[in-house]
Protein backbone atom coordinates (compact mmCIF):
# COMPACT_ATOMS: atom_id res chain seq x y z
CA UNK A 1 0.00 0.00 0.00
CA UNK A 2 1.24 3.38 -1.09
CA UNK A 3 1.71 5.90 2.09
CA UNK A 4 3.22 9.14 2.84
CA UNK A 5 6.63 8.86 4.13
CA UNK A 6 7.27 12.51 5.19
CA UNK A 7 7.95 13.38 8.95
CA UNK A 8 3.99 14.11 9.36
CA UNK A 9 4.77 17.55 11.66
CA UNK A 10 6.79 18.71 8.73
CA UNK A 11 2.99 18.66 6.62
CA UNK A 12 1.36 20.58 8.91
CA UNK A 13 4.32 23.17 8.95
CA UNK A 14 4.27 22.74 5.38
CA UNK A 15 0.84 23.79 5.09
CA UNK A 16 0.81 26.15 8.15
CA UNK A 17 -1.99 24.72 9.84
CA UNK A 18 -2.25 21.81 12.75
CA UNK A 19 -3.44 18.74 10.63
CA UNK A 20 -3.54 16.86 13.85
CA UNK A 21 -1.67 13.62 12.35
CA UNK A 22 0.05 12.19 15.42
CA UNK A 23 -2.82 11.49 17.81
CA UNK A 24 -2.08 12.33 21.03
CA UNK A 25 0.95 14.72 20.45
CA UNK A 26 -1.20 16.72 18.61
CA UNK A 27 -2.99 18.25 21.61
CA UNK A 28 0.10 18.17 23.77
CA UNK A 29 2.88 21.08 24.44
CA UNK A 30 5.09 18.54 22.09
CA UNK A 31 3.29 19.96 18.97
CA UNK A 32 5.84 21.13 16.67
CA UNK A 33 3.81 23.61 14.38
CA UNK A 34 2.60 24.92 17.88
CA UNK A 35 6.45 25.40 18.67
CA UNK A 36 7.81 26.35 14.88
CA UNK A 37 5.06 27.76 12.96
CA UNK A 38 6.40 27.98 9.71
CA UNK A 39 7.46 26.22 6.56
CA UNK A 40 10.39 23.51 7.34
CA UNK A 41 13.77 24.25 5.41
CA UNK A 42 16.78 26.39 5.44
CA UNK A 43 14.29 29.53 3.69
CA UNK A 44 10.86 28.15 5.72
CA UNK A 45 10.62 31.45 7.67
CA UNK A 46 10.08 33.56 4.92
CA UNK A 47 6.96 32.69 3.48
CA UNK A 48 6.24 35.13 0.16
CA UNK A 49 2.66 35.68 -1.05
CA UNK A 50 1.10 32.67 -3.07
CA UNK A 51 -0.44 33.19 -6.37
CA UNK A 52 -4.16 32.27 -6.78
CA UNK A 53 -2.61 28.42 -8.07
CA UNK A 54 -0.26 28.70 -5.15
CA UNK A 55 -3.24 28.78 -2.98
CA UNK A 56 -6.18 26.29 -4.76
CA UNK A 57 -2.67 24.10 -4.60
CA UNK A 58 -2.00 24.73 -0.99
CA UNK A 59 -5.77 24.00 -0.40
CA UNK A 60 -6.01 20.84 -1.78
CA UNK A 61 -2.46 19.19 -0.67
CA UNK A 62 -4.12 19.94 2.83
CA UNK A 63 -6.98 18.67 2.73
CA UNK A 64 -5.89 15.31 1.01
CA UNK A 65 -2.93 15.40 3.71
CA UNK A 66 -5.27 16.07 6.20
CA UNK A 67 -6.94 13.08 5.54
CA UNK A 68 -4.24 10.71 4.85
CA UNK A 69 -4.46 10.17 0.93
CA UNK A 70 -2.50 10.03 -2.35
CA UNK A 71 -3.07 12.35 -5.44
CA UNK A 72 -4.91 9.60 -7.42
CA UNK A 73 -7.19 8.73 -4.44
CA UNK A 74 -7.93 12.01 -3.87
CA UNK A 75 -8.49 12.98 -7.70
CA UNK A 76 -10.82 9.97 -8.03
CA UNK A 77 -12.95 11.28 -5.42
CA UNK A 78 -12.94 14.42 -6.45
CA UNK A 79 -14.47 13.00 -9.97
CA UNK A 80 -16.96 11.22 -7.78
CA UNK A 81 -17.75 14.12 -6.23
CA UNK A 82 -18.73 15.97 -9.54
CA UNK A 83 -20.85 13.27 -10.70
CA UNK A 84 -23.22 13.64 -7.91
CA UNK A 85 -25.78 15.82 -7.50
CA UNK A 86 -25.56 19.28 -5.27
CA UNK A 87 -22.17 21.01 -4.79
CA UNK A 88 -18.96 19.64 -5.50
CA UNK A 89 -16.72 21.02 -3.31
CA UNK A 90 -19.11 20.32 -0.10
CA UNK A 91 -19.69 16.78 -1.78
CA UNK A 92 -15.94 15.90 -1.62
CA UNK A 93 -15.86 17.00 1.86
CA UNK A 94 -19.17 14.49 2.62
CA UNK A 95 -17.41 11.75 0.95
CA UNK A 96 -14.32 12.19 2.04
CA UNK A 97 -16.06 12.00 5.70
CA UNK A 98 -17.77 8.58 5.05
CA UNK A 99 -14.26 7.13 4.62
CA UNK A 100 -14.42 4.04 6.86
CA UNK A 101 -10.84 5.03 8.20
CA UNK A 102 -11.95 8.53 9.39
CA UNK A 103 -15.02 7.08 10.95
CA UNK A 104 -13.18 4.69 12.78
CA UNK A 105 -11.13 7.84 13.62
CA UNK A 106 -14.03 10.26 14.59
CA UNK A 107 -15.45 7.43 17.00
CA UNK A 108 -12.46 7.42 18.81
CA UNK A 109 -11.12 4.01 18.26
CA UNK A 110 -7.67 5.47 16.42
CA UNK A 111 -6.35 8.61 18.05
CA UNK A 112 -5.12 9.87 14.35
CA UNK A 113 -6.47 8.99 10.98
CA UNK A 114 -3.03 7.13 9.88
CA UNK A 115 -3.77 4.54 12.83
CA UNK A 116 -7.19 4.36 12.37
CA UNK A 117 -6.36 3.36 8.37
CA UNK A 118 -3.85 0.74 9.61
CA UNK A 119 -6.72 -0.59 11.92
CA UNK A 120 -8.69 -1.22 9.52
CA UNK A 121 -6.49 -2.55 7.16
CA UNK A 122 -5.87 -5.40 9.89
CA UNK A 123 -9.24 -6.20 10.28
CA UNK A 124 -10.16 -5.00 13.50
CA UNK A 125 -13.55 -3.79 12.75
CA UNK A 126 -16.88 -4.97 11.12
CA UNK A 127 -19.30 -2.80 9.28
CA UNK A 128 -23.36 -4.56 9.83
CA UNK A 129 -21.71 -7.64 11.28
CA UNK A 130 -19.36 -8.26 8.26
CA UNK A 131 -15.84 -7.91 7.95
CA UNK A 132 -14.50 -4.77 6.11
CA UNK A 133 -10.69 -4.05 5.90
CA UNK A 134 -10.95 -1.28 3.07
CA UNK A 135 -10.22 2.02 4.69
CA UNK A 136 -11.56 3.96 1.56
CA UNK A 137 -14.89 1.79 2.29
CA UNK A 138 -18.08 4.24 2.13
CA UNK A 139 -20.23 3.69 4.51
CA UNK A 140 -24.11 5.28 4.39
CA UNK A 141 -26.42 6.60 6.68
CA UNK A 142 -27.63 3.69 9.66
CA UNK A 143 -24.61 1.82 9.32
CA UNK A 144 -23.34 -0.01 12.22
CA UNK A 145 -19.55 -0.09 13.01
CA UNK A 146 -18.20 -2.64 15.35
CA UNK A 147 -14.87 -3.46 17.01
CA UNK A 148 -14.44 -7.01 16.65
CA UNK A 149 -14.54 -8.94 20.15
CA UNK A 150 -10.92 -10.08 19.36
CA UNK A 151 -9.78 -6.58 19.00
CA UNK A 152 -10.95 -5.22 22.11
CA UNK A 153 -7.75 -5.42 24.48
CA UNK A 154 -6.22 -4.16 21.99
CA UNK A 155 -3.54 -1.55 23.42
CA UNK A 156 -3.98 1.01 21.18
CA UNK A 157 -7.46 1.27 20.75
CA UNK A 158 -7.73 1.18 24.31
CA UNK A 159 -6.12 4.19 24.87
CA UNK A 160 -7.34 6.18 22.07
CA UNK A 161 -11.03 5.32 23.42
CA UNK A 162 -9.99 7.06 26.90
CA UNK A 163 -9.10 10.31 25.14
CA UNK A 164 -12.02 10.06 23.20
CA UNK A 165 -13.64 12.82 24.95
CA UNK A 166 -11.43 15.38 24.25
CA UNK A 167 -12.64 15.33 20.98
CA UNK A 168 -15.96 15.03 20.77
CA UNK A 169 -18.02 12.75 18.67
CA UNK A 170 -19.92 14.54 15.69
CA UNK A 171 -23.30 15.04 15.80
CA UNK A 172 -24.25 12.64 13.20
CA UNK A 173 -22.56 10.14 15.00
CA UNK A 174 -23.27 8.01 17.64
CA UNK A 175 -20.74 5.75 19.87
CA UNK A 176 -21.51 3.36 22.38
CA UNK A 177 -18.46 2.75 24.01
CA UNK A 178 -19.46 -0.23 26.62
CA UNK A 179 -20.59 -2.37 23.54
CA UNK A 180 -17.38 -1.19 21.15
CA UNK A 181 -19.66 -0.01 18.44
CA UNK A 182 -20.94 3.18 16.75
CA UNK A 183 -24.08 4.21 14.22
CA UNK A 184 -23.70 6.58 11.42
CA UNK A 185 -26.84 8.15 12.18
CA UNK A 186 -27.03 10.02 9.09
CA UNK A 187 -24.45 11.28 6.86
CA UNK A 188 -22.92 14.58 7.53
CA UNK A 189 -23.73 17.97 6.05
CA UNK A 190 -21.47 20.75 5.06
CA UNK A 191 -21.96 22.45 8.08
CA UNK A 192 -20.70 19.63 10.47
CA UNK A 193 -17.13 19.92 9.07
CA UNK A 194 -15.95 22.66 10.89
CA UNK A 195 -12.33 22.46 9.98
CA UNK A 196 -11.24 25.47 7.95
CA UNK A 197 -11.33 24.66 4.26
CA UNK A 198 -12.03 26.50 1.12
CA UNK A 199 -13.22 23.63 -0.85
CA UNK A 200 -14.40 25.66 -3.80
CA UNK A 201 -10.32 26.70 -4.14
CA UNK A 202 -9.60 23.00 -5.04
CA UNK A 203 -13.11 23.00 -7.38
CA UNK A 204 -10.91 25.83 -9.24
CA UNK A 205 -7.59 24.14 -9.08
CA UNK A 206 -8.95 20.72 -10.84
CA UNK A 207 -11.64 22.45 -13.14
CA UNK A 208 -8.24 23.89 -14.91
FE1 LIG B 1 0.77 18.46 13.29
FE2 LIG B 1 0.23 16.88 15.31
FE3 LIG B 1 2.79 17.28 14.57
FE4 LIG B 1 1.38 19.22 15.78
S1 LIG B 1 2.00 17.24 16.64
S2 LIG B 1 2.67 19.47 13.98
S3 LIG B 1 -0.69 18.90 14.90
S4 LIG B 1 1.16 16.26 13.37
Amino acid sequence: MARYTEALCRVCRRENTKLFLKGDRCYANKCAFERRAHAPGQHGSRRGKLSDYGLQLREKQKVKRTYGLLEKQFRALFEKAERQKGVTGANLLILLERRLDNIVYRMGFASSRGQARQLVCHGHFLVNDRKVDIPSYLVKGGDWITLREKSRKNIYIQQSMETVARRGTPRWLELDKAAFQGKIKELPVREDLTMPISEQLIVELYSK
